[in-house]
């Protein structure tokens, strides 16, 4: 007896589930699966919450944060609106490095951003 179609289908929904969790990023699991329940199980299991892996800075030299999902995140220092002052030093942000941001892109499902080579190691 060989293996049915749905089997397959199960196989390869689990192959992809492991990768989207050793990415940590949802975008893999929401190709194959956008039932309510798997997608609640999963948030649940794997909250969007993003290790920050770098900075870059964008046109405007804002600083960016790149997140462990390969998504960016801006990381503005804009008092009162947006206090990060840890943003504006090179020992702030080195002590940021792993510190993890709620990733609304992954929440959506948003394909990868681009990442440019850190900064993270720049001073002002
Ligand atoms: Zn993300």
């Amino acid at each position: 007896m060989g293996t049915t179609a749905v089997e397959e289908t199960e196989k390869d929904e689990g192959r992809i589930l492991s990768a989207a969790m050793e990415i940590g990023c949802v975008a893999l699991w929401d190709n194959i699966d956008r039932t309510v329940d798997r997608r609640s199980q999963y948030r649940r299991l794997y909250p969007m919450r993003q290790a920050i892996t770098g900075y870059h800075r964008d046109e405007e030299h804002h600083w960016v944060a790149q997140l462990a999902c390969g998504h960016n995140q801006h990381v503005r220092h804009d008092p009162p609106w947006q206090n990060r002052p840890w943003v504006t030093t090179v020992e702030g942000r080195r002590e940021m490095l792993g510190f993890e941001l709620d990733c609304k892109k992954c929440d959506q499902g948003a394909p990868a951003d681009h990442q440019p080579p850190s900064l993270s190691r720049e001073s002002d």
